[in-house]
């Protein structure tokens, strides 16, 4: 997405990957402005730690507890997030209208998830988490941020099968890698949603995901995380560049990567 951007623009500048693994974490971090590198994307399992590496945090990353953008001031590291407002923006292309959510895992993901379904005027938000404690703290911490009106709570994954809950909501959220690094979804009772519930899955891929192809068996709506992967990727692309993204750009390279016709937007 960044190099097509680059091309568009004439830019002669080139967008890497490194894998990064979890000890080498600082020390990548440190070679930022050795290297003379612009910025960085970090992505699963790095944001949170990235957070609490970098001293100079944006309001957003601070508020998230997780950084996916780092940006090279002058030799000083700079961490921002962009997830939220690039999930916020897809949901709100899609039209999602909120009632309550309910968003699975209680990670960076889950953070950006909450905060874009608050934005969107959540009036109750759910978290399901395999670890319930790890959930109870999240809702903690987003229940005393503002005087926003949605109410937050924490359960375990059992909350996936509870009919009663499930046919309340508008939209379902997977902040987890289940269907990436592992194959199987957690039991989910898909048939007690209602019939417009949104599913939306973070993880993006050429065929549909673990979690989301029940749901499309089950007739519901099914939206992966390409659109939410182009928004936070535009958004860092003017952090690091400071000029903005070429229109559609970006998004084509993406959709082409994955297989998907370039003309259609989901
Ligand atoms: P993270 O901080 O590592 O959080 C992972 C969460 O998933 C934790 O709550 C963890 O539960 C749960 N989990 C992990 N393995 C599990 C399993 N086998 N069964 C049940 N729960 C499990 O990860 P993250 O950064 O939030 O990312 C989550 C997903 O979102 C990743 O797949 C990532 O690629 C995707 N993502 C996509 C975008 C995009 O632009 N589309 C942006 C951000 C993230 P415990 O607390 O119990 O460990």
């Amino acid at each position: 997405m960044h190099n097509a951007a680059y091309a568009a623009l004439g830019m002669n500048r080139i967008y890497a990957a490194f894998h990064v693994t979890r000890e080498n974490l600082p020390s990548a971090l440190r070679a930022i402005p050795a290297l003379g590198l612009i910025g960085v994307n970090l992505t699963i399992p790095h944001k949170e730690a990235a957070a609490r590496l970098i001293k100079d945090l944006s309001a957003e990353a601070r508020t998230l507890g997780a950084v996916n953008c780092v940006v090279n001031r002058r030799g000083r590291l700079f961490g921002d997030n962009t997830d939220a407002r690039g999930l916020e923006r897809d949901l709100r292309d899609l039209e999602c209208r909120l009632g309550l959510a309910i968003v699975i895992g209680a990670g960076g993901g889950a953070a950006s998830s909450i905060l874009a379904c608050r934005r969107l005027r959540a009036t109750r938000i759910v978290i399901s988490n395999r670890t319930p404690a790890r959930a109870e703290s999240l809702a903690r911490r987003f229940s005393v941020k503002d005087g926003k009106r949605a109410t937050i709570e924490a359960c375990g994954l059992d909350a996936l099968v509870d009919s009663k809950l499930l046919n309340q909501a508008r939209l379902i959220i997977n902040a987890t890698p289940m269907g990436l690094t592992i194959q199987r979804f957690a039991r989910l009772n898909y048939d007690a949603t209602p019939a417009d519930c949104l599913f939306y899955d973070l993880i993006y891929s050429p065929t549909p995901t673990a979690f989301l192809k029940p749901a499309l068996a089950a007739r519901r709506r099914a939206i992966d995380g390409a659109g939410m992967l182009v928004n936070q990727a535009e958004l860092a692309f003017k952090l690091f560049n400071r000029v903005d993204a070429p229109d559609g750009v970006m998004r084509a390279a993406l959709l082409t990567a994955l297989g998907r016709h370039p003309g259609a937007k989901k």
